[in-house]
């Protein structure tokens, strides 16, 4: 409680019927990619829980700093990944892709059995040109090479692992100790 909040002006200057977009962090870069990937975390939160499959958030935006698409794990459907969820939401040929950075919590896959494509494959087809994720995915359900596959392709590709562990609390019930 500040008293500075008891201070702020009672009328929106803008007056009623103007419509606010929240503030974003900003165009995507180094000074805003932290809060951007904080975006995919919290999104992740909302992933109903699986036994078999980690929650993962994902967050596409333009290279203005708009948000194009946001997903999470089993958002739709129980096979969802947040990723795939994100980018099913924009026309494959949708032109922003081509110079948007997708965040996401978890590395994108490369492997999965419930899928003919992983993530990357689907990050690749639609010319995303940059990947910034928190956690490599840990060798649990399978072997993962997202990074790898993704930077060989001329991706760029960006590991914030200050958030893994906040990536790996949201799926504590995977490890039990
Ligand atoms: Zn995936």
């Amino acid at each position: 409680m500040t008293a500075s909040s008891d201070r702020h002006p009672p009328e929106d200057r803008h007056g009623p019927g103007v419509h606010h977009d929240p503030p974003t962090p900003g165009p995507p870069g180094p000074a805003t990619d932290l809060a951007w990937l904080r975006e995919a975390v919290n999104l992740s939160r909302l992933c109903p829980r699986s036994t078999t499959a980690f929650a993962v958030g994902a967050v596409i935006v333009t290279s203005t700093g708009q948000i194009l698409a946001t997903g999470y794990s089993r958002e739709a459907d129980p096979l969802d990944h947040a990723e795939e969820a994100a980018l099913a939401k924009l026309p494959p040929d949708h032109p922003h892709l081509r110079n948007a950075t997708i965040y996401t919590s978890l590395e994108p896959c490369t492997t999965r059995a419930s899928r003919p494509q992983g993530c990357t494959q689907l990050i690749l087809t639609a010319a995303i040109p940059r990947v910034v994720f928190a956690w490599h995915e840990p060798d649990v359900f399978t072997d993962c090479t997202g990074a790898e596959t993704l930077r060989e392709a001329g991706v760029e590709v960006i590991e914030l692992p200050t958030l893994a562990p906040e990536v790996r609390a949201v799926n504590s019930h995977l490890f039990p100790s």
